[in-house]
């Protein structure tokens, strides 16, 4: 094999650095985020800012051809800027094939002439409306028709156009699933099927007339089922049904893939109908192992690449043992792997034309031409599209061709025995997985509900829930359940008519015997160990785990979450439970002892804690400041929202079955004004855990500052507010990343979260792009029932919401610009679709009160100093984000963005126990942090003990570790 001793051939400017860069693995990563801003700067100054910001702190390291470049950036920007940008586009050449149809078909041609032929992809950005996805099939549309229209005078070149089993289609198009359809959503999959069916029709339908042939391409794991779904479905459909002109491609690195191949020949022998697969090893290793891994879910991958090359050849044997069923493609720049292939079917006497070699644009020409000397088909998959929207795809090649891992690099840049190269990957030995290092407490995994038995288990527990609809709760007080004659009905907001409780409710009677009865079980339970208090909270966690898809069902119904948010909020709930307990036994009590003098510092409990939650994470804020109390060995008394009293009263019942004493956790259903604030203002409550609307927690720190007769303690208060939070959005972001961003951020469980995005500030250069972006994708967000996992925006809580911000939209169109407001087609419920408004007064109401409904009020800013004035200038301070890819300016932004909760590059919401500590300050919260390790100190007064252990000249034996209150 020719081809030299690098990947990369010396001369270009790509290949040197490649070749540098493999040697380089840290400044690699530098330099490869350095290629994904450049082609989104406009200015030469910026280009020279953030060249200096990736690399400058490296320049030891460099090649002294970027070293110069930088020295000369900071002088005359201008040449840096020019140089960087042609750099860039000499490399996107080297991968990309044209930036359209009409210049890829002469290269096409040229590859006919070398005996190659081809798959042409689309490249773009991803899609994020439905708008995108439209544009994204017409250019499919396109590309077919001139793709057809030229290969009319292409000649037959036998090698390519035929197998062993007749003539082939000249002209094969690749086409990405995600592309067609915006609003994929895991726990639909069903509705994806449909609105993806649609899309796909045409160009198939345009395929086929055409004699083109298409292949379906594969992506994140995510989509791997909706995929195959999809694929079947379409040639099951009359039209297309029999079609040999449909391919798809299939992951070896998934676990899943042997069983995955087994059932598709299993379908296609049940049909007769014959499919090509194209195998790849798979290009989202990383993400999908890492997303895995931060989700606590078993990973879709093998840890290994030896594990995904054995499986590679095994997958290749079982699709070459189905040559009735199974055309195949195999794809790959792995000799071995190639090999393992063409051996397997030259045992199984197949020609080299009944099955074809693929490999990417721009790669390992030498063995392509080795194939194709050896009669093979060899196909190469062309990228056809502009630079920017391709640089995801052009940094991933990138990435693959300088990765330890790979076998190109291996093969080409390093000498490695041949032996080695070619080994049998069943008998690897040596590698083990990464080791990743255990975090100290582990977050009960959100469900995935790509899984249908995730499905059915949600679905079946909306069944049960909606079996006890209308159920009447009473009040808990000691030993006793007290109905009321009294009693508010809790209501469905997308179908008002539908009553999801009746609820006792509590007055100044029942406030007063729950307190007399906490008081009495107070010592008892303040004195219990703390390790067993632990458990029982522990235990607590359990139950509700037990228990998930029910609670998640009732909050669908009680409060109008989608199924993914209301699993969160109960995966949560969970959290605290178990969180706390472990913190509890970890900070119980601490020793600092010198000779003869034993000295304890530990906690007790305040007192009589009050317990006021909101309805917006029904069970989770709930839980957690009981959970808290309770492990602190306070005795609790709740009061859920009025709007999720039915979740609250349930969750209640969890902790006494979990082994909490009657007395020392009660349940007050009732409204806040009346039961609510009389138990903040008795004087025998010790502590107060608020959280919920500026209004009412100002009032209760008031109130809890007031001291009355009798009262002979300080009242603690733990106090969560509202917001104002802001997203920044940077000269130089993803938009890509930041719509999705925004958009789940701004108007998931319809803004009401207390860290939703309402305010959007855009530096002046990227407005309008994003702004055109974020309405496309606003506009084509799913609204209606939560009950339909479809839907991404349901009702806001009860009618007095809706009025509300009805009423603050009606009256901002008054000074700001309506730049989308979404239709509602449901005729009942509380819906309002999403809002945004552009060119927002920074000191208008939009922009400092808290809205909590789907309202985002987008703000122009100069620069960044612009920026960070006007997201500092409001009351709150509780979560903001900033998307942008300038070092410096992220490093800033983190130091002056004043906020509780900073979030860089992702959405600002969906918080995780322990790994996002959450709360604000200014007027957004006291400071505490829900889920951190310093919360439960709120709920505990410290003491130290010292006793000196002398007694006339001898050490007394010491009473060591006991807490004197236990
Ligand atoms: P809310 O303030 O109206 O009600 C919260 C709780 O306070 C309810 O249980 C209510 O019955 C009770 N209450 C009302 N008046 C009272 C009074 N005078 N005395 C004692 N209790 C009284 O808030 P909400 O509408 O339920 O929740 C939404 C608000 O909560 C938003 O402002 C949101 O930002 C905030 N929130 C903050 C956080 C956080 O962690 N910072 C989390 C979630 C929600």
């Amino acid at each position: 094999m020719e081809g030299g001793t690098r990947v990369f051939s010396r001369s270009s400017l790509t290949g040197r650095l490649m070749n540098w860069s493999m040697q380089q693995e840290q400044l690699k990563v530098q330099l490869f985020r350095l290629i994904d801003v450049l082609p989104a700067l406009d200015e030469p100054r910026e280009v020279a800012r953030h060249a200096r910001d990736y690399l400058g702190g490296a320049d030891g390291e460099l090649p002294w051809v970027m070293r110069a470049g930088l020295e000369a950036g900071a002088k005359v920007p201008a040449i840096l800027s020019f140089a960087a940008r042609l750099g860039v586009r000499q490399m996107a050449n080297n991968f990309i094939l044209a930036r359209d149809a009409g210049a890829a078909i002469p290269k096409l041609v040229r590859l006919r002439e070398k005996r190659l032929t081809f798959t042409a992809d689309i490249l773009g950005e991803t899609v994020l409306s439905e708008t995108e996805a439209q544009k994204y099939q017409e250019r499919y549309l396109r590309l077919i028709t001139q793709l057809a229209d030229a290969a009319k005078n292409w000649e037959d070149i036998e090698q390519l156009d035929s197998d062993d089993r007749g003539p082939i289609p000249k002209v094969n198009v690749s086409v990405k699933i995600s592309a067609l359809y915006s609003q994929i959503k895991p726990a639909a999959p069903q509705d994806a099927i449909e609105h993806l069916s649609e899309r796909l029709r045409p160009i198939l339908r345009l395929a086929k007339a055409r004699g083109v042939f298409i292949n379906f391409d594969m992506e994140h794991y995510a989509l791997k089922d909706v995929t195959l779904a999809l694929f079947k479905k379409m040639l099951e459909e009359p039209e297309f049904a029999g079609s040999r002109q449909l391919g798809i491609a299939m992951q070896a690195y998934l676990r899943d893939c042997a069983r995955d191949m087994l059932e598709l020949i299993a379908w296609a022998a049940g049909r007769g109908q014959r499919v090509t697969v194209r195998l790849v090893k798979g290009a989202y290793w990383d993400t999908e192992s890492l997303m895995a891994r931060q989700r606590e879910w078993p990973s879709p991958v093998f840890d290994l690449k030896h594990e995904t090359d054995a499986n590679y050849e095994a997958v290749a044997a079982l699709m070459l043992g189905h040559p009735e069923e199974i055309g195949c493609a195999f794809a790959t720049h792995n000799v071995r792997s190639m090999a393992a292939c063409i051996a397997r079917a030259e045992a199984l006497g197949q020609p080299p034309g009944s099955y074809e070699i693929q490999m990417l644009y721009g790669m390992a020409e030498p063995i392509k031409q080795a194939l194709i000397d050896m009669g093979h088909r060899v196909r190469e998959y062309c990228p056809v599209g502009e630079i920017l929207p391709g640089m995801s795809y052009l940094v991933r090649r990138l990435l693959e061709n300088t990765s330890n891992e790979g076998f190109l690099r291996a093969t080409f840049s390093k000498e490695r025995p041949v032996t080695e190269l070619l080994a049998d990957p069943r008998k690897a030995q040596g590698a083990e997985p990464v080791a990743w290092p255990v975090p100290p407490f582990r977050n009960e995994p959100h469900t995935d509900f790509t899984r249908s038995e995730a499905r059915t288990r949600m679905q079946e527990a909306m069944t049960v829930m909606r079996g006890e609809l209308g159920k009447h709760y009473p009040l808990l007080i000691g030993e006793r359940e007290v109905r009321t004659d009294d009693e508010k009905l809790s209501i469905n907001p997308a179908k008002p008519s539908q009553i999801v409780g009746v609820l006792a409710q509590a007055g100044v009677k029942e406030a007063d015997e729950a307190i007399a009865e906490a008081t009495a079980a107070f010592p008892q339970w303040s004195r219990t160990e703390a390790d067993a208090r632990a458990k029982i909270i522990a235990r607590a966690g359990d139950l509700i785990a037990a228990a998930r898809f029910e609670f998640a069902a009732i909050e669908v119904f009680e409060v109008g979450k989608t199924w993914a948010e209301a699993d969160a909020d109960v995966a949560e709930a969970i959290d605290f439970c178990r969180y706390y307990a472990g913190e509890m036994r970890r900070i119980a009590s601490t020793t600092y002892s010198v000779p003869g003098e034993l000295n304890l510092h530990h906690y007790k409990a305040r007192g009589l804690a009050v317990i006021i939650a909101p309805w917006n994470f029904p069970l989770a804020i709930l839980c957690g400041m009981t959970a808290a109390a309770l492990v602190a060995g306070n005795c609790a008394i709740i009061k859920p929202s009025e709007q999720s009293a039915v979740i609250g009263a349930r969750l209640a019942r969890v902790f006494r079955d979990a082994g909490v004493p009657p007395g020392a956790i009660q349940l007050l259903l009732g409204s806040g004004a009346t039961v609510g604030a009389y138990l903040v203002e008795h004087p025998d409550i010790a502590l107060i855990a608020f959280t919920g609307s500026k209004e009412v927690g100002l009032k209760i720190w008031e109130a809890a500052g007031r001291t009355r007769p009798g009262q002979t303690q300080l009242k603690k208060v733990v106090c969560e507010m509202g917001g104002k939070n802001a997203i920044i959005v940077d000269t130089d972001a993803d938009l890509d990343e930041a719509v999705p961003g925004i958009l789940a951020s701004a108007f998931g469980y319809q803004g009401q979260k207390c860290s939703a995005a309402s305010r959007l500030i855009v530096l002046e250069p990227v407005y309008e792009r994003l702004l055109e972006r974020l309405v496309d994708g606003a506009s084509s967000l799913r609204i209606g029932s939560p009950e339909d996992p479809a839907n991404m925006v349901g009702p806001v809580i009860d009618s007095e919401a809706y009025e509300r911000i009805k009423a603050m939209i009606e009256a901002a169109k008054g000074y700001a610009k309506l730049a989308y407001s979404a239709p509602v087609s449901e005729s009942q419920g509380y819906y309002i679709g999403p809002t945004i408004f552009r060119d927002v007064p920074a000191d208008s109401a939009l922009a400092q009160q808290e809205i909590f409904g789907p309202v985002l009020a987008v703000m122009r800013a100069r620069d960044l100093d612009d920026a960070l004035t006007i997201v500092n200038g409001t009351q709150f301070a509780l979560t903001g984000g900033f998307f942008s890819r300038s070092p410096r300016n992220i490093e800033r932004v983190k130091r002056e963005f004043d906020v509780g909760n900073l979030y860089i590059n992702r959405g600002i919401t969906g918080a995780l126990v322990a790994r996002h500590p959450f709360g604000g300050h200014k007027m957004s919260g006291g400071g505490t942090k829900a889920g951190g390790s310093d919360y439960l100190l709120n709920f505990l007064l410290p003491r130290v003990v010292t006793e000196n252990l002398m007694r006339r000249g001898f050490v007394s034996p010491a009473t060591e570790g006991q807490r004197p209150d236990s």
